[in-house]
């Protein structure tokens, strides 16, 4: 018996041993990229460098971060960031559709993620027959990012830099997504909730390359630096099973905006790109541009037309919520 034990042993240790570099060993650097990642090490404390140079703070075990830029009309779009830390099999990196990082986190992420959207998401445009009264009447396309929000998002705004002044129109943005919205002659139902809580003296945790920092706690709304061509940026972390906890917000303070009732010049408008980072807050994610909801990728001066849910909009809300 004592010899089978010993055996036991030294077929367990005789494992441990063969197990291939890397699998349990923790990512050097307080810095990695996708390609160390892909080694399958684990992460405690690091920021991920991705190839275009945003870089992202990785969250921790059990946490992912959805990173959701809006960029401005004819530039190139940098897409969606996904990083999910899985503790012991390591991150998963998921870039508008493409997968990298640990195989086995990938493997994992892959098929969390289809379960949670799966039978709600739409691949592509379809036609709202007899009542098309504008392009974002004309199709109900929605995409799920895969989070969701258990209860009311409580959130804060730090006016720092503000480039538009009135705060009632991001809080509308907040809104629009919320309760009895009626749209293209139809009226649904949002159980979406959100509460503005006030000024934030919390910066919100995004960085001048249009990346997410580490989170703390609070939800804030903020400006600063962004890279050329992106608006706005959205951070959003979840935990198991998809339910967010944390989101921020930072908008550009490289362009002319506004937050008047009517929009003009040169200007973005604060509600309706506010409208489409909130869509993001919720879960939603880009549809193509030509289907003219407000969660197409990008928008131009004085969209007001973003201010108001499309078909596609108020369709994917209400199968969220
Ligand atoms: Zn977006």
């Amino acid at each position: 018996m004592t010899a089978a034990i010993v055996a036991a042993l030294g077929i367990t240790l005789a494992t441990v041993v063969a197990a291939p570099a890397g699998a349990t060993t923790t990512c050097s650097g307080t810095t990695v990229s996708t390609a160390d990642l892909a080694t399958g090490c684990t992460v405690t404390s690091a920021t991920l460098v991705l190839p275009d140079g945003r870089t992202v703070v990785i969250p921790g075990a059990g946490t992912t971060l959805t990173v959701a830029p809006v960029t401005v009309a004819g530039s190139a779009d940098p897409g969606d960031v996904v990083v999910t830390n899985t503790g012991s099999a390591g991150v998963a990196v998921q870039t508008d559709g493409s997968w990298s990082g640990s195989p086995v986190a990938v493997t994992r992420e892959r098929a969390a993620l289809q379960r949670r959207v799966l039978g709600a998401s739409v691949a592509g445009p379809q036609a709202v027959s007899g009542q098309a009264t504008s392009a974002s009447c004309g199709s109900t396309a929605y995409s799920l990012t895969g989070h969701h929000w258990n209860g009311t998002v409580d959130w804060r705004y730090n006016p720092t830099n503000a480039k538009a002044s009135n705060v009632s129109a991001l809080r509308a943005g907040a809104a629009a997504w919320t309760g009895s919205i009626t749209t293209c002659g139809r009226t649904v139902t949002s159980s979406a909730s959100q509460q503005y809580l006030g000024t934030a003296r919390q910066a919100p945790a995004l960085t001048d390359q249009g990346g997410c920092g580490a989170s703390n706690g609070y939800s804030v709304v903020g400006w600063g630096a962004l890279p050329a061509g992106t608006l706005g940026v959205t951070c959003i972390w979840s935990r198991s099973g998809g339910v967010a906890v944390e989101t921020d917000q930072r908008y550009s303070t490289r362009y002319l905006w506004g937050s008047a009732a009517t929009c003009s010049g040169n200007r973005f408008d604060f509600r309706g790109v506010a409208t489409h980072e909130w869509g993001h807050v919720y879960g939603l994610g880009h549809v193509a541009q030509g289907t003219g909801q407000v969660m197409k990728a990008s928008a131009s001066t004085c969209e007001t037309a973003q201010r108001t849910l499309g078909a596609g909009d108020a369709r994917g809300i209400a199968a969220l919520y």
